[in-house]
């Protein structure tokens, strides 16, 4: 106990706790404010809002926004577009929510200082597609983060959420949260009735594409590490959709985005022969997915799906044809500046590597596979829905409450809502916090009470690598190797492998069955044995250690819902050998899970998917 004697315990009490200011964070306090206005609202984020979650780069698109004010698309046209791009599973209802309530976000984006491209001859936004919008987005994630900020009771940074804690006078309901201080080490107990989950998704839980010295360079961000679905999983919530992993196209070796390419500069692509090659693929896919290949726009697996049989054909690799658009020195300029708002990275490594898109057509590839909840994916916990719209089977209480009470989430922590993207992820995030405030304000005087037995436990756990490394490391000779601890970067490494080979990972082009998925999860129980020794030299690597916890579980719930669903529905995304076609008859429905955490065990069942919009 030296180690833990010593530390300081923090006690933090509030109305309204939201995990994670991110997009959905940041929108969840603005709103909760609005709703609360004498509430305690306290957001809490493991880095600092300002420059944190996926947004913190910037972006050069808000890609969900339906422009209701001119009449250019309707909440019902986002519905059946999200639902043909997920080959006809989301959650009409919450989609639906989204879709209506998305603009008047992105308008107070533009009233609170986001430069947002207007069109010279018709005055409204300048689109890219039919659902984006172009902006000056580099300090897009400052704008938003200082609503948050003068709205929130107060935020705490750099403070990782580690648990939720439970009602002890109550089955089922959340009572907080714990974590500790990255930077002092300080214990926080966070004690609210209604706590709001929108902690991002997750990445490198595959092997990634770039590994050794580049292993930070992924496609979602690293720091994405999967806290928004081992929180509510641990605390027993339902989770939706968790095998609905999605793996993107992107420039090779800087993940640069391909949408504006595409979009805006029309670029197209061709196999390494100069040929077009998607139409090589047509009957072959439409064996697998029938007439799904036929909608328009094709569903993103399924162009993925033509990329890789083409690779796989030995015609790889693919290319962006850049040579003809970059002859348009306006094109040209558009083209790089899509970079540097967004991943600055991939013009470094074209640069790099001598290539110059006006002279040499770069090369596509298929990314490692990510939990998301918000992007062409709909991974995340399973919520109730908007009372004035969602099927009764689909509400059990609050909107955007989890199976668990007083439990929210927003943004890639709610599943079956594909295309949210950041200004839908803030409007969800505002749409849970109205309906928490709501739910604080039934409540009355009631509260929950958290329970001290389980924090002070808590508090030796979360602390326990530290204790680890600090006794095991006497029994190093020399490098880094323990016989008794395991660091958070060895377990990392461990888990990326076991997904990736297991549970259809790029090494095995995205193809997994039931015999490697029993032994995946046969080799992440042990990985989970080893998880108790992990050994963590300084509170940076604690919090390594985890977000390698919270990213196991998430795997070990990825890999149960692709073992649960027998099909192959989002070729492209991964591939079920023993099962390789789409089966709409026994699998046009949602998966659901729930973690036992008593004994350790996974229940799966079936949840039926309504079409409200026809
Ligand atoms: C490369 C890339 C390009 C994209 N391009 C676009 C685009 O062009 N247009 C568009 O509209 N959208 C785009 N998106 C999508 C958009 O960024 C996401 O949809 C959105 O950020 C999701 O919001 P969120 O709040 O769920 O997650 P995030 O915004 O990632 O926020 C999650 C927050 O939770 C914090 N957190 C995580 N774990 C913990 C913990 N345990 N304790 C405390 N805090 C924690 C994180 O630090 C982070 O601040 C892109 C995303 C990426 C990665």
């Amino acid at each position: 106990m030296g180690l833990l004697s010593g530390r300081k315990t923090v006690y933090v009490d509030s109305d309204v706790l939201v995990i994670g200011g991110g997009m959905a964070g940041c929108g969840a306090t603005y709103e909760a404010r609005y709703w609360g206005r004498d509430l305690n609202i306290v957001c809490v984020e493991k880095a600092n809002i300002e420059r944190s979650g996926a947004v913190a780069q910037g972006l050069y698109a808000i890609n969900c926004y339906m422009g209701m004010q001119w009449d250019e698309n309707q909440p019902e046209d986002h519905v059946r577009y999200a639902r043909n791009d997920l080959m006809g599973l989301v959650r009409e209802d919450l989609g639906y929510d989204i879709a209506r309530h998305v603009d008047s976000s992105v308008h107070k984006f533009e009233e609170w200082g986001l430069p947002i491209m207007k069109d010279p001859e018709t005055g409204r936004y300048m689109r890219e597609g039919k659902w984006q919008i172009m902006i000056h987005g580099e300090s897009y994630k400052p704008i938003v983060a200082e609503a948050a900020r003068k709205a929130a009771t107060k935020v705490y940074n750099r403070i990782m959420v580690t648990h939720l804690l439970m009602d002890k006078t109550k089955a089922n309901r959340v009572a907080g949260a714990v974590g500790f201080n990255v930077r002092t080490g300080d214990f926080y107990v966070f004690r609210a009735p209604a706590v709001i989950v929108a902690a991002g998704g997750a990445s490198h839980i595959y092997k990634p594409r770039a590994v050794g010295e580049g292993m930070g360079r992924t496609w979602y961000a690293p720091w994405s590490s999967a806290s928004a679905y081992a929180l509510p999983i641990l605390a027993g919530a339902k989770m939706t959709q968790m095998e609905n992993r999605i793996v993107l196209t992107r420039f090779k070796d800087g993940y640069g985005p391909v949408g504006a390419y595409f979009l805006h500069l029309k670029t197209y692509t061709q196999n390494a022969y100069g040929d077009e090659y998607e139409s090589n693929w047509y009957e072959n896919t439409k064996e697998l997915v029938g007439d799904y290949i036929d909608r328009h726009p094709v569903p993103t697996c399924l162009r993925n799906h033509a990329i890789l049989e083409e690779v796989k054909a030995g015609r790889g690799p693919i290319r962006m044809v850049t040579k003809e658009a970059f002859q348009d020195p306006h094109k040209e300029t558009i083209g790089w500046e899509n970079f540097l708002g967004m991943t600055i990275g991939q013009a470094v490594v074209w640069a790099s590597q001598n290539i110059d898109p006006k002279h040499t057509n770069p090369e596509l590839t298929t990314s490692e596979p990510y939990v998301m909840g918000s992007h062409a994916t709909c991974s995340g916990a399973w919520a109730s829905g908007p009372e004035d719209y969602a099927p009764s089977e689909y509400q059990w209480g609050y909107n955007r409450m989890m199976t668990v009470d007083g439990l929210f989430g927003a943004g890639d922590t709610i599943g079956g809502t594909a295309h949210k993207f950041s200004s839908g992820s803030f409007a969800e995030g505002r749409i849970a916090a109205k309906a928490a405030v709501n739910y604080v304000k039934d409540l009355g005087k009631e509260r929950p009470q958290v329970n001290e037995a389980e924090y002070q436990n808590l508090k030796k756990v979360v602390f326990q690598p530290m204790e680890n490394y600090e006794v095991g490391r006497n029994e190093i000779v020399a490098g880094t190797v323990s016989p008794s601890y395991l660091l958070p970067l060895h377990g990392l490494q461990r888990l990326e492998k076991i997904m990736d080979e297991y549970v259809g990972g790029i090494s095995s082009h995205y193809m997994t069955n039931e015999p490697l998925l029993t032994r995946g999860l046969e080799l992440l129980g042990m990985l989970k044995e080893d998880l108790d020794h992990l050994g963590a030299e300084d509170l940076h690597q604690l919090q390594r250690a985890w977000e390698l916890q919270h990213r196991v579980l998430a795997s070990e719930s990825v890999t149960h819902h692709t073992m649960f669903r027998k099909e192959t529905r989002w070729p492209g995304y991964y591939y079920r050998g023993d099962h390789m076609k789409l089966d709409d008859k026994d699998w046009h429905c949602f998966t659901l899970s729930q973690y036992d955490r008593e004994s350790d065990e996974w229940t799966m069942e079936k949840a039926p998917v309504y079409h409200i919009v026809d």
